[in-house]
């Protein structure tokens, strides 16, 4: 974890006594650090934000969508419509809170449609099938 000045957030060497932004006084006179607690809180929120969103929750929508669409596939389209509608709530509720599953979210609407879209065609040819 980089150390931080506690006063201005400024990135220092672990040897650094005096903050060279600010001028304070990284240890106290007892060779403590200053302030440790706000030091690490500051620490841990810069590596939360840079260690990117594999600290952000899956949407639990779009992972239902994802798994129902699969489902779906070797179920002759069981939870089709419920795999689309989930997805599709997945993909905007993964926007709204910026969570992962967008992926999730996507490949299920994709799998949903296809399949979808497969079942209208065959609908399709045997309704013209039948009706000559
Ligand atoms: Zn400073």
């Amino acid at each position: 974890m980089p150390k931080r000045c506690y006063n201005c957030n400024q990135k220092i060497e672990d040897s650094t006594l005096v903050c060279p932004n600010c001028g304070k006084n990284i240890y106290d006179e007892n060779g403590n650090l200053n302030r440790p607690k706000v030091l690490y809180e500051l620490g841990d929120k810069q590596s939360t934000f840079t260690s990117g969103d594999s600290n952000l929750q899956t949407n639990k929508f779009a992972l239902a969508g994802f798994i129902l669409s699969i489902i779906s596939v070797f179920t002759n389209g069981l939870f089709l419509w419920l795999g689309l509608i989930f997805s599709i709530i997945g993909l905007i509720d993964c926007k709204q809170r910026n969570q992962k599953g967008k992926t999730y979210a996507i490949i299920g609407i994709v799998i949903s449609a296809i399949y979808i879209i497969l079942g209208i065609i065959f609908a399709a040819l045997l309704y013209f099938a039948f009706s000559k």
